[in-house]
């Protein structure tokens, strides 16, 4: 399996992925991770990754180009390898929240491509156009999505065949797949858990520049400068 992971802080890794089973995994050839520094990927000369949300708001937005090229470029590698199954992720306090069943079903893939993103978040059109899926690891709000990275290629990883010296370890482990619970007791527990989901405040889909990307637009809206109009549209996402 193939972890690629896309940052603007690619050091932050070295030192949880070089030691203990993760570490011997790599030096066994069972798993490769890399990260790609985003700001390599930036065509201006101040390698800038973020710039300020269109509609106001505080705090700086993850520009898509920059994402954009990169994971072009990794999917370009990929491509010239023979069918590799790979699955774009982009972490977010608003995606899915993530769960044992995520890490068993991502086993699938030879290849996950990982974007972690900083600031208040990342230009919605990598989420619409550019990730498969959007990935939260809780309810609650990060600094950034390095620790969701580092969380899904632990949790991932030690369910591939041979990183882990005891398969028996994985066979009466918490969070399994629990197959003789009644189906009427887990939709009901499905249940409870989008109840306490839809009590809370997710944020709203955040833009930056540029206006258009690749053919994808920021919503009309945000450019108006129809305060009332962007406050009804932030809410009611
Ligand atoms: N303004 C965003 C919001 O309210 O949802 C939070 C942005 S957070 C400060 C910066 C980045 O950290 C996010 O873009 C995401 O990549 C990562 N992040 C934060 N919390 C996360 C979580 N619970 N799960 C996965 N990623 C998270």
């Amino acid at each position: 399996m193939k972890f690629d992971i896309i940052t603007i802080f690619p050091e932050m890794f070295n030192s949880y992925f070089s030691e203990s089973i993760l570490g011997r995994a790599q030096k066994e050839k069972l798993i490769d991770i890399e990260t790609h520094s985003l700001r390599k990927y930036t065509t201006d000369k101040h390698q800038i990754v973020d710039d300020t949300p269109y509609g106001g708001g505080a705090g700086m937005i993850m520009k898509v180009e920059p994402i954009f090229n990169c994971v072009q470029n990794i999917k370009d590698v990929k491509n010239k390898q023979k069918n590799v199954k790979t699955r774009v992720i982009l972490f977010s306090a608003k995606g899915k929240r993530y769960t044992q069943r995520d890490a068993e079903r991502l086993t699938e893939y030879d290849s996950l491509i990982f974007i972690c993103g900083r600031y208040e978040g990342v230009d919605e059109r990598v989420a619409e156009y550019i990730a498969d899926e959007e990935i939260s690891i809780g309810d609650y709000v990060l600094t950034g999505g390095e620790v969701p990275a580092m969380v899904l290629i632990d949790s991932v990883s030690r369910l591939i065949p041979g990183v882990l010296g005891n398969v028996k370890s994985l066979k009466e482990e918490s969070h399994r797949n629990v197959r003789n619970i009644q189906d009427n007791k887990i939709t009901k527990l499905i249940k409870e858990q989008q109840i306490q989901q839809a009590k809370r405040y997710l944020e709203y889909p955040q833009y930056t520049k540029p206006e258009e990307f690749n053919g994808w637009k920021v919503p009309k809206v945000l450019l108006s400068g129809n305060h009332k109009k962007i406050k009804d549209w932030r809410q009611k996402h």
